[in-house]
């Protein structure tokens, strides 16, 4: 798609396991723009404080760490400084320990010029502040949601196609949890920017999400 827009910015908000990440990864990779994965950068951040024993809490200890911190994408690899923490950033443990460390305003604080440092040629960004924080005059917010059941049932198909053992009724407690935390919290909570398009992907599959998306994008993107 030929796009009349310089540097487009195009976000992709919602819960836990909705699976923004598949489709912006997938929309950033048909309109030739970078793929930012914000999740990646708190669950990064996340990894960093419980290895150094850094509770989640404003103390001088994580602001210092805060300071140092440096987290860098080569295509589907996240690294801290030179390590290559891709896989350990999406084990149980991060996914249980993620909310707390990313309630912190002084987290959200730190991380909210490394994220808007990369828009300079556009991107697809995907969270849960996008729209309504980090990238308030994006050209295009979507907001996916799906029940908590389907996201669930969604979250075992992938870590079963890695091989893993799952708990169906964990990840779908765990994934409430998460929400909850996520939604109610004072800085940024999980909600829709007041003009996002709100797309609900229960039963849709990621085909038809991507083709629902790219339609939005044709629109705001080329004025067609
Ligand atoms: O998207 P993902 O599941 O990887 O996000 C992990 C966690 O990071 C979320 O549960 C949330 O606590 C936090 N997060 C956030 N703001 C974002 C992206 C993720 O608070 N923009």
């Amino acid at each position: 798609m030929p796009l009349s827009k310089k540097a487009p910015v195009i976000v992709i908000d919602g819960p836990a396991g909705v699976g923004k990440s598949t489709v912006a990864r997938e929309i950033a990779r048909r309109l030739e723009l970078p793929f930012l994965d914000t999740g990646a950068i708190y669950r990064a951040v996340t990894l960093v404080m419980l290895r150094e024993n850094i509770p989640p809490a404003d103390s001088p200890e994580l602001r210092g760490r805060m300071n140092d911190f440096s987290v860098s994408f080569s295509g589907v690899r996240v690294f801290i400084g030179g390590e290559d923490v891709t896989d350990e950033i999406r084990t149980p443990r991060i996914d249980a320990n993620v909310s707390p460390y990313s309630a912190l305003p002084v987290v959200r604080e730190f991380l909210l010029e490394i994220q808007r440092k990369q828009r300079e040629n556009g991107l697809v960004a995907e969270g849960r502040d996008m729209g309504t924080v980090v990238f308030p005059d994006a050209d295009l917010k979507v907001y996916l949601t799906a029940s908590p059941e389907e996201r669930a049932r969604r979250r075992c198909s992938e870590r079963i196609a890695k091989g893993e053992r799952v708990d169906y009724d964990e990840i779908l407690s765990q994934a409430r949890a998460r929400d909850e935390m996520d939604s109610t919290r004072d800085v940024a909570p999980l909600k829709p920017a007041g003009d996002a398009v709100i797309l609900d992907t229960t039963g849709l599959s990621f085909d038809d999400v991507t083709e629902r998306v790219m339609d939005l994008a044709a629109r705001a993107l080329t004025g067609g």
